[in-house]
């Protein structure tokens, strides 16, 4: 953190570190929030101000993902030049993302079908917003129905201006990729676009750092705004479900991405998770992992990841890494299948772990996404609409906070990725990971 925001702090009494400020903001979120579920008419315009806060937290954040994203792909791979290098990173990071996001479903798959949730529950399961979601998920399957050569095809901008207008993620990256490839080849004639970049990637990093200066507002806010929603007795409804799902998230984040730093690389890994804390809060705040990339980039590369790694592989992170939403569709649509009395074939099961490797990837890194696209796993099961929406409005009350540890879960394993492969590559600076007082400046 800079020394004079610390400074600023220290002096209106709040010395102490920013971390801190946004875990008090989520601690205090939940107990107001609650206390407002439990209240409900108490407080209403109170409320109403802190889903403006919240609201306008997350719109400031993505206000700056896509001219980051550009800028940082252009000037990443513009600076790595050399094909064979962009290759290497490429390779390294489809295997690691994928050895990650299978053992987020193979994880998730053993854990449901041992513990067995989905037992028991179906009186829980409501049909009162059925009709709602059933228009949702209606949409949902008519749009991927046959549709995975089109799911392909989407990822090429006919247009990338248009692409750009509407904020669509996959296809900026495609076309960036491949401009700041060829970018790198036309030689010195690059200096004008290349400088171009480079100031807009510092000026969205300035506007970042700014940001953050509100992250225990905005957080505070959006947290409590959730959990006045659905209330903390929520949790003794589907306290089984719950507790596979984040037992399976404890695995990823305290077994899987650990074991993945010390075996492929000498990443320490408390160093590691402390440099990249306020991500991950931020992540928990905002259940977005595209909003919370600046905050990913900004922590990675104050704290010596280089540049090159990070602007290639965590805006592809973001997008279409999401083994914790993977883990969360295995055990979600395993669990409807147990509570509709629906023995599994082992074939079967697989299709599921396979479908939700797929329709993961294709979700978007936006709050809720993950529930959406789950509707591809349910409909390559075959199960009828009726089924489909009377288990949607059970895991559609419960999903905010879901997604909010998936998405820290997402972010989590972008970052252990991304620090692996620069790890590989010697493109760390361990002085600067190992040294907590000191911070990059990368601007
Ligand atoms: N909210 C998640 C993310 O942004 C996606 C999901 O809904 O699973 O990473």
């Amino acid at each position: 953190m800079k020394l004079h925001i610390q400074t600023l702090f220290i002096a209106i009494g709040l010395g102490i570190k920013r971390n801190w400020h946004i875990f008090l903001a989520i601690i205090l979120g939940v107990f107001l929030g609650n206390y407002f579920h439990e209240n409900p008419g108490t407080w209403v315009p109170f409320l109403k101000i802190l889903n403006i806060v919240g609201q306008a937290f997350i719109r400031i954040i993505q206000m700056v993902v896509i001219p980051l994203v550009c800028s940082a792909i252009v000037v990443g791979i513009s600076s790595i030049g050399d094909s064979k290098q962009i290759g290497k990173f490429g390779k390294k990071m489809i295997l690691y993302y994928g050895i990650i996001t299978v053992l987020a479903v193979v994880i998730g798959a053993c854990l449901v079908l041992a513990i067995k949730p989905g037992i028991g529950v179906q009186e829980f399961i409501s049909q009162s917003a059925a009709i709602e979601i059933q228009n949702q998920v209606n949409n949902v399957i008519a749009e991927q129905k046959g549709q995975i050569g089109a799911l392909f095809l989407n990822m090429i901008p006919q247009n990338p201006l248009e692409s750009l207008a509407k904020g669509e993620m996959i296809p900026i990256i495609f076309f960036a990729l491949i401009f700041s490839m060829a970018l790198s080849k036309v030689g010195e004639i690059n200096r004008p676009i290349v400088s171009f970049f480079e100031s807009v990637f510092a000026a969205t990093m300035k506007i970042t750092d700014w940001i953050m200066i509100f992250a225990a507002p905005g957080i505070f806010a959006l947290t409590t705004v959730s959990v006045s929603s659905f209330g903390l007795s929520i949790f003794s409804t589907i306290s089984k479900f719950f507790a596979v799902v984040f037992i399976g998230f404890c695995i990823q984040f305290f077994i899987v991405y650990p074991l993945m730093l010390k075996l492929f690389s000498k990443v320490p890994v408390g160093t590691f998770y402390t440099a990249i804390i306020e991500a991950l809060l931020v992540a928990f705040g905002t259940a977005s992992s595209s909003a919370t990339l600046p905050l990913t980039i900004a922590c990675c590369e104050k704290r010596g990841i280089s540049h090159k790694v990070c602007s290639f592989v965590l805006p592809l992170g973001a997008t279409l890494n999401m083994d914790g939403t993977a883990l969360f569709q295995t055990v979600a649509v395993i669990f409807l299948t147990q509570a509709y009395g629906i023995t599994l074939e082992p074939i079967q099961i697989i299709q599921i772990m396979v479908l939700a490797l797929i329709s993961s990837s294709t979700c978007a890194g936006i709050p809720g996404a993950g529930l959406i696209t789950i509707a591809l796993v349910l409909n390559g099961l075959g199960l009828t609409p009726q089924q489909l929406v009377e288990g949607f409005s059970f895991l559609f009350a419960i999903d905010r906070v879901v997604d909010m540890i998936r998405t820290t879960v997402n972010v989590a394993s972008d970052a252990t990725v991304a620090a692996i492969i620069a790890d590989n590559e010697n493109e760390i600076d361990y002085d600067l990971l190992n040294n907590t007082e000191e911070y990059k400046e990368i601007i």
